[in-house]
């Protein structure tokens, strides 16, 4: 019993060798199941063999039992036969799909009832309308007799990758995956317009050229996708075969050129890392060449250059974001963790097109969904720069404090702020005694070091919601909101002293400092309050320097005086 089992093993073993892969038996309702284990396949390496002689030569097909058939960039052509068996006693309409979009030329031969061939020639190459049905994939329907067994024929061309994805399912059970397909695919380019529209809007408010780098890539990268899924195909340019082939590569080369710029300009490039930017300079022209010669020369030759080129440019990209990261740029956090996720699914993708990793709704969808993932933290990125572009906009580079333009943007708003609730506001303005001298005598390196540290002791002494600007050379002001003149008095108090423990010179640097406070009624505008305190100031020099005075008009509100 056990020897029977081994030899009919072997046996069957033997039929396999012999081109005789397994039929694969359908029922009624039948789910999709992948053809790939079924296939009979033979490479035609120059492509002459006709249908008749691969007919009579039946024997060069050879069983291919693997899971996926995919072939990367090949100038072969595939001949793929498979059989389908229904047990059962009713006819089975079938429909047989080929799941990716990009064959140049497939061709499809299903035997006839009384004999002789029914014959699909299709394919990218030729009009949309060639298809029996109108579908981003291939797929033929077929019907299975009842108690009958049928074998298939069908044709591989193309000058792209070589993916033999072929499926067999009932209608029923293709058109629920369509609807899921079609809804997946809504929320997916619907995803991408949402970005565009939204960086749209923000470009026209900010102005800031990486909006419009990010919106470029965003919908070149989107549409390459289209064309990659056969929907630009079916809905854009049906007619026109040549268009849809060639699209894909400018499409591609756009991508490439838009992301490299977007990553340049959003990384800082130029300034954090010259020298990688430099290099990505470089990449960027090469792309635009290829771009532009792209749908002039041999397909599969630009194809394959573009690959390689995105694969090339991303791994420039990683570089140019971990070194400006390195170098303490905030997008360039966002951009890294988008670009990783991208370099991870493209590195899937074309291993998946090169044929080291096989064909499947994972490896082909891997890199779309990641692309769609990216843009979202990209979009975040260009968030980040702004902020940190308006931060750098608003602070005093040697200090750390905020600069003289955040303060006349503050002072307004926090005067009328006054007037709404009712506490006081007070302003100190302060500048350093006897600076030049100072400058003078230890030089000017040592000046500036002098404003750092009064800069960051007045950093230390105040707390939100103060704002301590620099607001010239050696003056600062700081606004006090919900501060009245005593208390703002006993701040310049202490400023004062600790400006005079600094120990940075050998004899003690002081301050003069004029207070001027806003109870809601001494003043008109916050104009007046300035050139009080600016008035105050004065009077503190006048009178010998190193000391706080208060400004007449607040004492007078005060009533001190
Ligand atoms: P006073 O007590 O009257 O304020 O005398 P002063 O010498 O400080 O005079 P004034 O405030 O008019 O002069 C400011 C000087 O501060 C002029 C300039 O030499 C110096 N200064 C201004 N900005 C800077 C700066 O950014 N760095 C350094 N090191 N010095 C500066
Ligand atoms: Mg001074
Ligand atoms: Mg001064």
């Amino acid at each position: 019993m056990r020897v029977a089992g081994i030899l009919w093993g072997i046996f069957l073993f033997c039929l396999a060798l012999d081109g005789q892969a397994e039929p694969l038996t359908v029922a009624p309702g039948q789910q999709s199941v992948s053809l790939a284990p079924h296939l009979r396949l033979l490479e035609d390496r120059d492509g002459s063999l006709t249908f008749d002689e691969l007919r009579h030569a039946a024997e060069g097909l050879r069983p291919w039992n693997e899971k996926s058939a995919n072939f990367g960039y090949t100038s072969s052509t595939y001949w793929v036969a498979f059989t389908l068996r229904n047990p059962s006693g009713q006819a089975l309409p079938l429909l047989i799909r080929q799941d990716y979009p990009l064959i140049d030329f497939l061709e499809f031969w299903e035997p006839r009832e009384g004999g002789g061939w029914r014959h699909v020639a299709t394919g990218d190459r030729r009009p949309f309308s060639s298809r029996p049905l109108a579908l981003r994939e291939f797929v033929f329907p077929v019907t299975l007799p009842p108690a009958s067994e049928r074998t298939y024929y069908m044709r591989f061309a193309t000058q792209g990758a070589m993916n033999i994805g072929l499926s067999v399912s009932s209608e029923v059970s293709l058109i629920s995956h369509l609807t899921l397909e079609q809804f997946l695919l809504g929320v997916y380019y619907g995803g991408f317009l949402v970005l565009v529209i939204y960086n749209l809007l923000l470009f026209l408010a900010v102005r800031d050229r990486a909006y419009g780098f990010y919106m470029g890539y965003a919908l070149s990268y989107s549409l390459y996708f289209g064309a990659l899924n056969g929907v630009s195909f079916q809905f854009v340019w049906p007619d026109n075969p040549w268009l849809a082939n060639e699209s894909l590569l400018v499409l591609l080369g756009l991508s490439i050129i838009f992301g490299i710029q977007f990553a340049r300009t959003i990384c800082s490039g130029r300034q954090l890392a010259p020298r990688v930017d430099r290099v990505a300079g470089l990449l960027l022209y090469l792309t635009i060449a290829l771009t532009v010669i792209a749908p002039f020369v041999g397909y599969r030759l630009m194809v394959t250059t573009l690959t390689v080129q995105a694969l090339l440019a991303s791994v420039l990209m990683l570089i140019l974001g971990a070194v400006s990261l390195w170098r303490g740029s905030i997008p360039a956090r966002y951009f890294m963790v988008g670009w990783a996720t991208f370099l991870a699914s493209i590195i899937v993708y074309v291993l998946k097109t090169f044929g080291w990793l096989p064909h499947n709704p994972y490896t082909h969808n891997a890199f779309q969904v990641a692309a769609l993932i990216e843009m979202v933290l990209l979009s975040l990125a260009l968030g980040a720069r702004v902020r940190e572009i308006r931060r750098r906009g608003f602070t005093d580079e040697l200090s750390g404090l905020c600069n003289r333009r955040f303060f006349e943007q503050r002072l307004p708003r926090e005067f009328s702020q006054v007037n709404r609730s009712g506490s006081p506001l007070s302003l100190l303005f302060m500048d350093l005694d006897h600076f030049k001298a100072i400058n003078d005598r230890y030089g000017h390196a040592r000046g500036d070091e002098a404003i750092r540290a009064v800069g960051q002791l007045i950093l230390q002494q105040t707390r939100r919601p103060v704002v301590a600007c620099r607001y010239g050379g050696e003056e600062f002001a700081v606004l006090l909101p919900q501060t009245n003149a005593a208390q703002a008095e006993v701040l310049a108090g202490r400023l004062l002293q600790k400006v005079k423990e600094l120990g940075l010179f050998d004899l003690p640097m002081t301050i003069s400092i004029g207070v001027a406070t806003y109870d809601g009624h001494n003043f008109d505008s916050a104009m007046q309050l300035f050139d009080a305190a600016d008035r105050a100031l004065y009077r503190a020099k006048q009178q010998g320097r190193d000391r706080v005075q208060m400004s007449l008009a607040g004492a007078e509100a005060l009533g001190l005086s």
